[in-house]
C-alpha cells in the first residue's frame, strides 16, 4: 500500500477524532482528501501524510534539523524518558489509549512511546512545521501525520485519553477542550543542565535559565500534577556528532569546538490531570 493510501486508511478509521478546522462540521473521506459537510477541503500528500494548514509553515526549520534528530533519538538518547512515559502510561490505563503528540516535530517520541505500548495505544501527531511532519511521514509507519495549527484546530472536543507536549509550546486551553474526562497531558521542558556540554561551547549561552514559571503555569491547569526529573548522561556514538550538533536550533550557524564524548539530559517530567 502506498504511504498516501496508508494515511486516508489511518483517517478513515479516526476520523470521529476530527473536525474541519474551519467551520467545526463533522469530516469524513473522499478519496484521498478530507472533506467536511460545508464543503471545505484537505489534501492527504504523496508522503503520507494529512495538510490541515494549506499555508507555507510559518516556522523557520529545515529538513536537515528534523532527519538529524530522527537519527539521534532512534539510537536512543531519550530512551529513559520514553521508558518512564510507556511505564507511566501502562500503570494507570488500561485499553487502547488514545494519543496525541502536539508539536511532534519528526515523530521520534512519539514513535518510541507507541512502540513501548504495543498494540494498546493509537497516535496521530501534529506539528504546524510541515518538514518535520514530512519526516515523520517518511520513517514511521501506521501513525497518523497532520500539518496543523492547533489555534485552528482540527479536533473534536474530550477525544484524546493523552496528550503529549515534549520540549515544544503549550495551549493549555486547547490542550483542556480535546483531553478526554480522565485523561491526562504529558509535558516534558529542559533543566538547566540540559545539553549543558553543547551550550558550553556557544559563546552567547543564556547563563540564569529557569524553568520555574514554566511549571507554576502549567500547575494552573490541573487539579493534579505529578512531577519528576529525569537526568542522566547519554554515551554520544562516535558516528552522530555531526547529527547531535545539528538537531537543535540553538547552534545554527555555529561551529562544533570539539566532539562530545557524553551528553546531559536534564529533563522535568509533568503529568497533569483534572480528576
Ligand atoms: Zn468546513
Amino acid at each position: 500500500m502506498k504511504k498516501i493510501e496508508k494515511a486516508a486508511k489511518l483517517m478513515a478509521e479516526q476520523a470521529s477524532l476530527f473536525w474541519c478546522p474551519i467551520c467545526q462540521k463533522n469530516i469524513h473521506l473522499e478519496g484521498t482528501a478530507v472533506a467536511c459537510n460545508d464543503g471545505h477541503q484537505f489534501d492527504f500528500a504523496k508522503k503520507g501524510y494529512v495538510n490541515f494548514y494549506g499555508k507555507p509553515s510559518p516556522l523557520d526549520y529545515d529538513r536537515s534539523l528534523f532527519e538529524a534528530r530522527y537519527e539521534v533519538i532512534q539510537r536512543g538518547m531519550y530512551d529513559q524518558l520514553h521508558d518512564k512515559i510507556t511505564e507511566w502510561l501502562k500503570q494507570q490505563f488500561s485499553g487502547k489509549l488514545k494519543i496525541l503528540d502536539v508539536g511532534c516535530g519528526e515523530g521520534s517520541h512519539l514513535k518510541k512511546i507507541l512502540d513501548g505500548m504495543g498494540s494498546q495505544a493509537l497516535g496521530i501527531g501534529i506539528d504546524i512545521a510541515k518538514d518535520g511532519i514530512i519526516t515523520a511521514a517518511k520513517y514511521h509507519d501506521n501513525v497518523l501525520w497532520t500539518v496543523a495549527d492547533l489555534a485552528k484546530s482540527p479536533f473534536q472536543m474530550n477525544r484524546f485519553d493523552i496528550i503529549l507536549n515534549i520540549l515544544s509550546p503549550a495551549n493549555y486551553l486547547e490542550f483542556s477542550r480535546i483531553v478526554s474526562p480522565g485523561g491526562a497531558v504529558i509535558k516534558v521542558i529542559p533543566n538547566k543542565n540540559y545539553l549543558i556540554e553543547m551550550r558550553d561551547q556557544l559563546t552567547d549561552k543564556v547563563e540564569s535559565y529557569s524553568n520555574q514559571e514554566t511549571i507554576e503555569h502549567f500547575n494552573k491547569h490541573f487539579s493534579t500534577v505529578t512531577m519528576e526529573t529525569i537526568n542522566y548522561q547519554w554515551k554520544v556514538p562516535q558516528s552522530l556528532q555531526g547529527q547531535l550538533w545539528h538537531m537543535t536550533p540553538l547552534t545554527w550557524g555555529k561551529k562544533q569546538q570539539e566532539e562530545f564524548s557524553a551528553i546531559t539530559i536534564d529533563l522535568t517530567l509533568l503529568i497533569g490531570q483534572n480528576v
